[in-house]
């Protein structure tokens, strides 16, 4: 079975779990979770409908929902 992977709870940025702990580079301060929900991969944030209701501007994995305990 493979890990669920964290997500960055500020960005909802996929994170791979290299750092340990693990961490999103962009936010170092907002908590991870694994406990999230959805996944999409923005490739095009300016063209992508989602990425704009979601205020993402850099392409990535990402959660479209993460909860923080
Ligand atoms: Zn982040």
């Amino acid at each position: 079975m493979v890990k669920k992977p964290f997500a960055c709870g500020e960005c909802r940025m996929i994170l791979d779990g290299a750092e340990d702990p693990v961490q999103c580079t962009r936010c170092p301060t907002a908590p991870v979770s694994i406990d999230w929900q959805g996944f999409t991969i923005i490739l095009n944030p300016k063209r992508s409908e989602v990425a704009q209701r979601l205020g993402i501007t850099v392409p990535g994995n990402y959660a479209l929902k993460v909860n923080i305990r």
